[in-house]
């Protein structure tokens, strides 16, 4: 998937760059930052930082804008399996899985790639899941306000895999339920019946 959408890359004048820092934390770390293989780790590191927290420069307004169609359809519109990659805010380190979008429409639909990218835009910044969960609900019944909206997150963090916190394949499930998706059993249950493939 391309992102088109402009990544702004605020630049603070004489702040140390990110680059700076983590060449002082490999040195923190008992590591040579001047040995072959991590000579230019820290321009790497920032490059990849910035790339993974690009969703800050994006909005919503100009990513769903002019992707909104107007029509008679009501059945339910359902975006299942998105990849989605995003740093936990608590450890920065990545956590990662699948993304489920459904929003029964109210006169109006967005162009399906546009969910993929709306997911990806808030899962690019420092997050918790549950936050990256309903910030994507939350924008989804904001511009398209539909009849209701879903999102499921069932994701692996490596904060606890890696760490021995939690059984290698334990995954969290959060869940965004608005509208008709929170207050009908019958919405969310074709929702989830839906995720399941059944
Ligand atoms: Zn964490």
């Amino acid at each position: 998937m391309s992102d088109t959408t402009e990544i702004v890359v605020p630049e603070v004048a004489g702040r140390e760059s990110i680059a700076d820092l983590v060449r002082k934390m490999i040195v923190q770390l008992g590591e040579d930052p001047d040995r072959e293989g991590l000579r230019r780790t820290p321009e790497r590191f920032e490059k990849a930082l910035r790339y993974l927290t690009s969703g800050y420069g994006q909005d919503p307004e100009k990513l769903l804008n002019g992707a909104m169609f107007s029509v008679c359809y009501d059945e339910m519109v359902v975006v299942k399996d998105i990849e989605v990659y995003s740093l936990c805010e608590h450890h920065l380190l990545p956590f990662f899985g699948r993304c489920h979008v459904a929003y029964l429409p109210n006169k109006k639909v967005v162009g399906l790639s546009k969910i993929a990218r709306l997911v990806n835009m808030y899962a690019r910044r420092l997050q918790i899941q549950e936050r990256l969960t309903s910030q994507i609900a939350e924008a989804i019944n904001d511009k398209l306000s539909p009849q209701g909206v879903g999102v499921i997150i069932e994701a692996r963090h490596l904060c606890m895999v890696m760490r021995g916190v939690e059984k290698q394949n334990s995954m969290a499930v959060s869940s965004a339920m608005l509208g008709a998706f929170r207050d009908s059993k019958q919405t969310r249950d074709e929702f989830l019946s839906l995720v399941r493939g059944k």
